[in-house]
């Protein structure tokens, strides 16, 4: 039989957009009493992931830091920072006086067809970075004959870690898919391409960039006890107590303290204010039925979410005219760094916003009204976003006891924040700090502080590879 399909359109348009519109809103509605019962129920995960391997949607991963830098390192060190968009290559210079004598970056942006392509390909690319950035070294930099050059590999991606400098790709976010690297020793495969590169660097640590960014954020201030980031894809690390973890079975730190990296990114709870536009991106997605948090809260999907809402609304009621622009069909054309631009215009005529629908979608001379409907859009799906983090956090928060007395006093928490998202998208970053400020309440807001941790990630893990040195 052949079915034709209708799509019945309102003889009024602009009533039907105002509907989709409405339900769109209601659909992401974040209430505080809704926020309050995420954090309650990431609480409940976060201690269901810490009781047993594989006991909650939440890894948390045991990362083998249980000490976090102190500002005694010596020394050149090396970083790697892959997970996102780009990779970076640093060297740092410490001083033993809690002082970063030298630091030089070089970032590259990584071409798409090797995050989808075969280990070697991805591995021997950054490693042929890895050695241009060494042959170009100045001489003072050259390590005393005999002593390797040792780096602190920041791979922003779950991974179960056997030790401080190993550990097995768990899975791929972030539109990264390489089948073949599943359950393979992350550190192995670097290495094994280092050589092939003629490289001679030894992996001191692995860690994640949370893990990263908090220690580079309590070399900075103690008080840094929690790490998240917000980028391309989200997630956060915290220093739990090591009698708190039921999961460790290893010896006993002596800190009595571990780093645990959440992997919050792959949350999900009934209370998640989910919508139809979330589920076709999640089902059309590289890892269906995974971060499921991370695709309503960070940076490589909130411009994709726009996208659904104003396909729907071309298709339904007409936004952009008679026919769909066809521009409007490909996924993640818009992305969130354009969607940010839109949401901050200031001008009368929302001048921004008709640029970038012509320049990116094709649609050329759009209403005001209409460009006014795309920047309530951006600001119900950022909201959504900024307020699900905050709501993270609060779980965390309430996880370490931090948002409660302790001996009649209330502890200072410092947040170590990074990613592109939370430095440059301002209505979401401040909507976030405005959020957790309105969780937790006066009393507490004046003793919980997140402090932007640009480069923290990788100069966290440079830290952490000099304190974990073979010569030491
Ligand atoms: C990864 C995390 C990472 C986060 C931020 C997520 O997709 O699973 O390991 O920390 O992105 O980069
Ligand atoms: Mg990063």
């Amino acid at each position: 039989a052949l079915i034709v399909r209708h799509r019945v359109r309102n003889s009024n348009p602009c009533v039907k957009s105002a509907n989709i519109l409405k339900e769109l809103e209601e659909k992401c509605a974040t209430p505080a009493s809704k926020l309050r019962q995420i954090a309650d129920a990431m609480t409940v995960e976060m201690h269901a992931g810490l009781a047993s391997e594989g006991g909650s949607k939440l890894k948390m991963l045991i990362t083998y830091v249980d000490n976090l830098p102190t500002g005694d390192e010596e020394g050149v060190f090396y970083a790697l920072d892959l997970g996102g968009t780009n990779f970076r290559v640093l060297r740092v210079q410490l001083s033993g006086k809690s002082v970063i004598e030298y630091k030089e970056f070089a970032e590259v942006s990584i071409p798409p067809h090797l995050m989808v392509g075969t280990p070697d390909a991805l591995f021997d690319y950054i490693a042929a970075e890895l050695a241009k950035f060494i042959a170009d070294e100045s001489e003072k930099f050259h390590l005393p004959p005999g002593r390797q050059r040792e780096l602190g590999f920041t791979f922003s991606f779950p991974v179960l870690q056997l030790s401080i400098d190993s550990g097995t790709l768990i899975r791929w976010t972030k539109g990264f898919s390489i089948n073949d690297m599943i359950g393979k020793d992350v550190v192995a495969e670097l290495t094994k391409a280092m050589d092939r590169q003629g490289v001679d660097m030894r992996v001191s640590a692995l860690v994640n960039d949370t893990v990263g960014t908090l220690a580079g954020g309590k070399y900075d201030n103690k008080d840094v006890a929690i790490a998240v980031i917000l980028g391309t894809g989200s997630n956060a690390a915290y220093v739990e107590r090591a009698q708190a973890i039921p999961k460790w079975h290893g010896p006993h730190p002596k800190s009595g303290e571990m780093v645990i990296n959440m992997e919050w990114g792959n949350f999900k709870s009934s209370h998640l204010p989910l919508t139809e536009y979330d589920n076709t991106l999640d089902v059309e997605s590289l890892n269906p039925g995974e971060q499921i948090f991370e695709k309503m809260i960070a940076g490589m999907y909130l411009g994709e979410l726009l996208r659904r809402v104003l396909y729907r609304m071309a298709e339904e009621a007409a936004l952009f005219g008679d026919t769909v622009p066809p521009k409007l069909k490909t996924q993640f054309i818009l992305r969130t760094p354009e969607m940010s631009a839109m949401h901050h215009d200031t001008s009368p005529d929302l001048k921004v916003v008709g640029e970038k629908l012509k320049d990116i979608l094709g649609i050329p001379d759009t209403p005001l009204s209409t460009r006014k409907t795309v920047v309530e859009i951006c600001n119900i799906i950022a909201t959504r976003g900024a307020r699900l983090a905050a709501a993270g956090i609060l779980g965390i928060l309430k996880k370490t006891g931090r948002e409660s007395f302790r001996d009649g006093e209330i502890p200072n928490t410092v947040i170590a924040m990074d990613g592109g998202l939370y430095e440059h998208y301002i209505e979401y970053r401040n909507c976030l700090e405005n959020t957790l400020n309105e969780l937790v309440g006066e009393n507490f807001a004046k003793h919980i502080k997140l402090i932007l941790s640009n480069d923290g990630s990788g100069i966290g893990a440079a830290l952490l590879a000099a304190s974990h040195s073979q010569y030491i």
